[in-house]
């Protein structure tokens, strides 16, 4: 079966129909933030699976809707996707919903997703909140292209290295962070990426506690340090893009790295160059900066 179908069917249906699969995006605080759609696709869906079923019991019966639950977290989603392919394909109607946002953001339902669309299955969204794109939204930072990144690693060490693989990209970044790393992490992007990066700190969207403060890192962090209230909740950073002649330089840095683990400065120098296009003299002063030593083959024209 095709992996299309003609989304006219669906569009005037105001409740499921048999065989679909539907994404529902959930608040991601505000409980006004549920669509009328999305209620009345929960409401008529046979199933609904989601990530912790006690979290969505509670927003369900907030608005009302009393529907067979199936957990569906990352650790049982691998197991669970085949037996709700065959209730799809028996012509039940399922519906996949995330404790908060849009499921599959840094959360489950990719497996499932997947799977029905290999099946030839439909899969319909309810688009909705999602704390990445609202964050961007109110950043006042680069907004016509971005990465999102998701949870940096929780260990220092590592979380530092993906800065710096992260740090030369020229445009926007955006970071889902926890309330007990949030400083932490605001150091290290000082520290990777600088002092002078704009960053957008955006806590507690929609909800009673929300700010969102757009800032360069070092002031940023200061800000966050003032006051122990402002650690507390759930947060996105938005990140400005590296500034043109830095993302050049730590591209350079990226590429020497990974050749003078191999090659002298000299031969490192004038492969980056044709890699990257850059001047060979610039690179070798790099490469040697880099701890590429004494260097037998010299200086490079
Ligand atoms: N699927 C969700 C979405 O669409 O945004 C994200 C789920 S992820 C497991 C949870 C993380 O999203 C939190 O740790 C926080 O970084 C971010 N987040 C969720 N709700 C938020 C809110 N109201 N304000 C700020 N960040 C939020």
């Amino acid at each position: 079966m095709s992996e299309t179908f003609r989304s006219d069917e669906h569009q005037d249906a105001q409740s499921a129909l048999a065989g679909h699969l539907y994404v529902v995006a959930t608040p991601i605080g505000n409980l006004a933030d549920l669509s009328p759609r999305g209620q009345a696709i929960l409401r008529s869906v046979d199933r609904i699976c989601a990530e912790d079923t006690r979290n969505s019991g509670m927003l369900l019966s907030h608005f009302g809707i009393s529907k067979p639950l199936s957990a569906l977290h990352e650790h049982n989603e691998s197991g669970a996707v085949a037996g709700l392919v065959e209730q799809l394909q028996a012509g039940r109607s399922l519906a996949v919903i995330s404790d908060a946002g849009t499921p599959l953001i840094s959360d489950p339902g990719f497996v499932l997703v997947r799977a029905a669309r290999e099946a030839g299955l439909p899969v319909i969204t309810i688009p909705g909140p999602c704390a990445a794109i609202a964050a961007l939204s109110v950043a006042g930072i680069a907004s016509d292209a971005f990465s999102f990144v998701g949870f940096l690693p929780s260990k220092a060490s590592q979380r530092r290295e993906r800065l710096r693989e992260l740090g030369s990209t020229p445009h926007t970044l955006i970071v889902y962070e926890s309330s007990h790393r949030i400083a932490d992490c605001l150091d290290d992007l000082v520290a990777v990426l600088g002092a002078q990066r704009r960053v957008c700190l955006a806590r507690e969207l929609t909800k009673r506690f929300e700010q969102s403060v757009t800032l360069p890192a070092a002031d940023l962090a200061a800000w966050l340090a003032a006051d122990n209230n402002r650690t507390r909740g759930e947060f996105v950073l938005v990140i400005e893009g590296a500034p043109a002649a830095s993302a050049g330089r730590a591209e350079h840095e990226r590429l020497l790295r990974v050749l003078l683990k191999e090659l002298s400065p000299s031969k490192a120098a004038r492969v980056a160059a044709e890699l990257s296009g850059g001047r060979k003299s610039e690179l070798y002063a790099l490469a040697m900066q880099l701890g590429g030593g004494d260097d037998e083959a010299g200086r490079v024209e």
